[in-house]
């Protein structure tokens, strides 16, 4: 059912749209991203790091308070608000910077929103002491000051980017301008399950450890699989990893959650940005459109090409929720099972809740807890006083 890809082509997705020069960058990325990712020295080293840097396996933990108060489908959680830096982003942080290693970059460059993307790759950098550029939308900088300062705390330089709105599309293309100039000496660490090819089959690749251990670890307390697992939706790479061991079993419902407020596979329409083909939201100019989540890591117009594709053929299901729901989902975790979820993950969490209601006992719901939400308690706190 699901295609082989081919040359980074989910169906019609995916693919890689970008000037001559970068093109040819991203044919060397893809060629040492294929010899290394099998070779076991390059797998025992990045198995090594997960699991004594950002403190792999994480635990699948039974979510007893929540699933009685429920009273139907048993819900698990899939918890990498564990791993180091709170968040599975680091999974990918630590993949692609061996990687760089390997191809022998000396300088490591990122682009960030909210600053989570960069604040992992800050953290990597500083662990294999590569020298680390993280670009940034000025917008950004003023709005997540804190995320900046905690960049340059782990050793890295931010650069704030003024063309544009000052957003994360105008840091993305500042940081493709630099490797275009730079690709001798540079890698470009990206943060999601997007951009061109190769970076979202990689990303995916170094992800999928999530769903590699939740397999062992269902199969393990259940002894089946589950009926569904269900991730939140920003560019597609925690949903991806959280996917990926279960997209050859048929029997289980794999379900991405979009905030309302950036839907993009729910409303958008086939279209290219940021070098490769996805379902995107644009605005009236043919121009990604502008979103509005409340979680920060949500807040982006596409989505990954391969999950345009499982939307398109159907394996998986995307659904939304509101900020609200997730808002209360967010209060609900913490309370009842003393876990606060990552504003991201509390979308995840809220649909959980509503699918747990429709199956019954017999079902197994496992749904990825992406990251903890320590990050977010200031801006709920804000919230709440308005
Ligand atoms: C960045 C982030 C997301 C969204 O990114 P994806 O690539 O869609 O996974 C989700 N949850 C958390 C906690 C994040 O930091």
């Amino acid at each position: 059912m699901v295609e082989k890809v081919e040359n980074g082509l989910f169906g019609e997705f995916g693919g890689s749209y970008v000037p001559e020069d970068l093109q040819t960058v991203l044919e060397g990325l893809a060629e040492a991203f294929e010899t290394y990712k099998d070779d076991p020295e390059f797998q025992e080293e990045f198995r090594y790091y997960l699991k004594e840097y950002v403190g792999r396996d994480n635990p699948l933990t039974f979510a007893q308070n929540l699933t009685q108060k429920i009273g139907s489908a048993k819900i698990y959680l899939k918890r990498e608000d564990l791993n180091h830096t709170g968040a599975h982003k680091i999974n990918n942080a630590i993949g692609q910077i061996l990687l760089a290693k390997r191809m022998g970059a000396t300088r490591v460059i990122a682009e960030t929103g909210a600053g989570q993307h960069g604040v992992a790759t800050a953290t990597a950098c500083a662990m294999f002491n590569i020298p680390c550029t993280i670009y940034m939308g000025k917008h950004d900088t003023e709005r997540q000051a804190l995320n900046v300062f905690r960049m340059e705390l782990l050793g890295a330089t931010v650069v704030p980017v003024e063309a544009g709105q000052g957003r994360l599309k105008d840091a993305v293309d500042a940081a493709l301008g630099d490797l275009i100039e730079n690709y001798q000496t540079t890698f470009y660490l990206l943060g999601s399950a997007v951009g061109p090819h190769p970076y979202p089959t990689m990303v995916k690749h170094f992800q999928s450890i999530i769903s590699e251990e939740s397999k062992l670890q269902i199969l393990e307390k259940e002894g089946k699989l589950p009926t569904a697992v269900v991730a939140c939706v920003g560019g597609g790479s925690n949903a991806i990893g959280a996917f990926a061991n279960y997209i050859e079993e048929e029997n289980v419902r794999l379900i991405g959650v979009e905030p309302k407020e950036a839907a993009s596979i729910t409303e958008g329409v086939p279209a290219i940005i940021h070098g490769f083909k996805c379902l995107t939201l644009l605005d009236e100019y043919g121009e990604p459109a502008p979103t509005h989540s409340i979680a920060a890591g949500l807040d982006y117009p596409g989505i990954g090409p391969e999950h345009s594709f499982l939307k398109t053929n159907g394996r998986a299901e995307y659904v939304t929720i509101t900020g609200d729901d997730a808002l209360e989902a967010f209060k609900e975790l913490s309370q009842v099972e003393g876990i606060i979820p990552a504003l991201e993950s509390s979308h995840a969490i809220a649909y959980t809740i509503k699918l747990a209601k429709k199956l019954t006992k017999d079902d197994v719901i496992i749904v990825n807890l992406s990251g903890r939400g320590d990050k977010d308690v200031d801006q709920v706190f804000q919230m709440e006083k308005l």
